[in-house]
């Protein structure tokens, strides 16, 4: 059977799933001569100023005199009164998906386990009486993390993926960032945004 590739697919970027052509690395320009006026320095720090002052001036009034219908001109997210809305592509702490019945939907196939790079998984697989396999334990460990999405990737059940959660990511004791199976299910309600694009971007380099 013929494994070619359609063009447009072959182009594919595998986790961004636009053209590779259109992802052209920058150049960097690592010697860069100055002139004068840059290397008498004081110049540049003046400049420098001014560029900070523009810009706090700029939120200034806009703080102060907002556009009319608007709270504020302002960027800034007032954290943790105000929330942004992550973008689907967003890949914060990797969670369980569970089905309706608040079970999870991970058959405890192990490919997870194995394709993370940074061996944060770890799965102890049982068997049920009706011979379905599933997690008697998930351990995830968050202070090895390095939230590249393999696991989602990896996963034939859709039983895994990079959630929008950021808060608490960071602790003090590492035994605290060690979540169970409970800490990580999630309905799929919730993750359903991330289910929708990762269907999307996958099937688009077709997986
Ligand atoms: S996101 Fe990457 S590092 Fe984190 S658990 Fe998944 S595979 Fe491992
Ligand atoms: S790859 Fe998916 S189904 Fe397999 S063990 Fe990991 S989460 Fe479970």
């Amino acid at each position: 059977m013929s494994t070619t590739k359609k063009p447009d697919q072959a182009e594919c970027h595998p986790m961004v799933g636009v053209p590779i052509a259109t992802l052209k690395p920058k150049q960097v320009r690592r010697q860069i001569d100055m002139t004068l006026w840059e290397k008498l320095y004081v110049f540049e720090i003046a400049r420098g100023i001014g560029i900070t002052t523009k810009h706090f001036a700029k939120n200034m009034v806009g703080f102060v005199a907002p556009p009319k219908g608007k709270k504020r001109s302002v960027f800034t997210v007032y954290y943790p009164e105000e929330r942004v809305t992550l973008p689907p592509a967003y890949r914060g702490r990797p969670v369980l998906v569970a089905r309706a019945d608040g079970t999870e939907k991970c058959v405890a196939c192990g490919l997870c386990e194995k394709i993370c790079p940074a061996s944060a998984i770890t799965i102890v697989a049982g068997e049920k009486d009706n011979a379905e396999r599933y997690p008697m334990s998930y351990t995830l460990d968050m202070s090895r993390c390095v939230y590249c999405g393999y696991c989602e990737e990896v996963c034939p059940k859709e039983a895994i993926v990079m959630s929008s959660e950021y808060e608490g990511l960071a602790q003090r004791d590492r035994n605290a960032m060690r979540y169970s199976k409970e800490d990580l299910l999630r309905s799929e309600e919730s993750v359903q945004g991330r289910l929708d694009f990762i269907r999307r971007i996958y099937s688009k380099c077709n997986y």
